[in-house]
């Protein structure tokens, strides 16, 4: 059996082992998700929903032990990482209200009536990033689970630990047994096994885009369903009439949060030529104030990179000779540190502009008005999120319509995770949390009589 060390990524020492699952594990974890939606799905609504609940109130409980694994298995700062145990409560709470709630359709036909039914896909394969191990684990568990679908989760290789407590805590709640399934592994086994069985009626991938392109491969075999949320490359705009002081003190977070590994970082920051230099004045200090340091601590507010081969990656982008603005702080010694880094000015080739770096590194770009704002921020085969900072509410919301991404924020309004989210072009197809996560989740029976 495969064993996999779990390290933490601020000091590089072990966490602890956790024994990977097989392909031949992967195929009986299966067959008993098979076996047990039969009766999963025949809970009455209203009990299906207390049981969510109480889940989600065994999660409550264990928010701190579940934010201290994430703080030493992924080297999320404390805050973040009680704030993501936090919200798997809130989603699973969120989802327990649709049990009840799946109602269908009448329609009138001659001769009769049709009635459309909702009804669960099935067994739910769901394949989890390392960057942020809960909240994505939730998106998928909880609407997959309170629609009458039984799941078996992956969670990446590095950050396998808080899922598989989270799945315990699932059974001590009362979720009957192969409702919800955790399967430490790799990828390329576990993960390949959900895509290729038949029994897996949806997957719900979210990672890199050259995997998910070849998770939506996989799916069509089966004519499976599939949700991908993908990599990002998002544009922060900021216009000449904009906050400057507010834009530039909040930018850091948008891009350095997690460390970098967000796959909604605004990792390019476009600036209205004639406040550029203002900008960069203000910025300055905002980055180097960011508090990067020992996760466990209160007060930081960037932890290190995730492993050793990643910090390798982020730096790549960063070679000898990078036009480097300025940096922020981080620590020596041990641990997978990276310092917060402005990039400016980039050449519109150059790999730091164009690629998802996933890391602290962001890069300036000036433009001239809004249209060429709008084509820059559009040259992306990436389209996840983004910004826009204005003094005009109705320009703001104008470039918001004309820029291709899933998700904008405007002047800093903070996201309500209950929206729902995705990625246009090659960042994704199918949108969790809201009133789609659901509908992701269901097959609509037509029955006619
Ligand atoms: P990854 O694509 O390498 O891995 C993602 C998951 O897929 C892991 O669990 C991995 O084990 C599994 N996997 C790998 N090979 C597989 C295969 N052949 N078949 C099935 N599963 C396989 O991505 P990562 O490095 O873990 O995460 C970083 C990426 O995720 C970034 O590109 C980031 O933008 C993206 N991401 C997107 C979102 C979003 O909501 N759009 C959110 C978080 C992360």
């Amino acid at each position: 059996m495969a064993q996999f060390t779990v390290l933490n990524p601020a000091t590089e020492q072990p966490v602890t082992t956790v024994t990977q699952v097989s392909a031949e594990e992967t195929d009986a974890a299966i067959a008993r998700a098979a076996a047990a939606q039969a009766s999963w799905r025949a809970v009455a609504p209203g009990d299906r929903a207390s049981l969510l609940r109480r889940f989600a109130a065994a999660v409550d409980a264990h928010v701190d032990e579940l934010a201290s694994l994430e703080v030493a298995g992924s080297g999320h700062p404390i805050g973040q990482a009680r704030w993501e145990a936090g919200h798997v409560r809130d989603v699973l709470l969120y989802y327990s209200a649709t049990p009840e709630r799946l109602i269908g359709k009448q329609i009138p036909v001659a001769g009769g009536l049709n009635v459309t039914f909702h009804e669960p896909v099935g067994v739910v394969g769901l394949i989890v990033p390392w960057n942020f191990p809960m909240p994505i684990f939730s998106w998928g568990m909880a609407p997959a689970l309170a629609s009458g679908n039984t799941v078996v989760a992956k969670p990446a290789e590095l950050t396998p630990l808080t899922a598989v407590r989270i799945g315990e805590l699932a059974l001590e709640a009362g979720l009957p047994e192969g409702v919800l399934q955790v399967l430490p592994g790799k990828g390329s086994v576990v993960g390949q096994r959900l895509v290729d069985h038949p029994q897996v009626r949806k997957i719900v991938f979210t990672g890199s885009t050259e995997v998910g392109s070849q998770v939506m491969a996989g799916c069509a075999r089966h004519i499976k369903r599939v949700t991908l949320e993908l990599g990002g490359k998002s544009a922060n705009i900021v216009f000449a009439d904009a906050d400057l002081e507010r834009a530039a003190a909040t930018a850091p977070y948008a891009v350095f949060d997690n460390a970098g590994q967000d796959c909604c970082a605004r990792s390019r920051i476009l600036v209205q030529r004639s406040v550029l230099d203002r900008f960069m004045a203000l910025f300055e200090p905002a980055v180097q104030g960011v508090a990067v340091g020992d996760p466990a601590s209160a007060g930081t507010e960037m932890g290190p990179l995730i492993s050793a081969a990643h910090r390798e990656h982020v730096a790549s982008y960063v070679p000898d000779g990078a036009p480097v603005a300025f940096r922020g702080r981080a620590p020596d010694g041990p641990g997978y540190w990276y310092p917060p880094t402005v990039l400016a000015p980039v050449g519109a080739d150059d790999p730091a502009y164009t690629e998802e770096v996933f890391g602290p590194v962001v890069t300036v770009t000036p433009f001239e008005d809004e249209a060429d704002a709008i084509a820059i921020a559009n040259d992306s085969v990436y389209g996840l999120a983004g910004g826009i900072w204005s003094g005009d509410p109705e320009r703001a919301r104008a470039v918001a319509t004309k820029v291709r991404t899933g998700r904008i924020r405007i002047n800093g309004t903070p996201i309500d995770m209950r929206a729902p989210h995705g990625g246009f072009k090659l960042s994704g197809i199918g949108r969790e949390m809201g009133r789609y996560g659901i509908e992701e989740f269901l097959e609509y029976k037509s029955v006619i009589g």
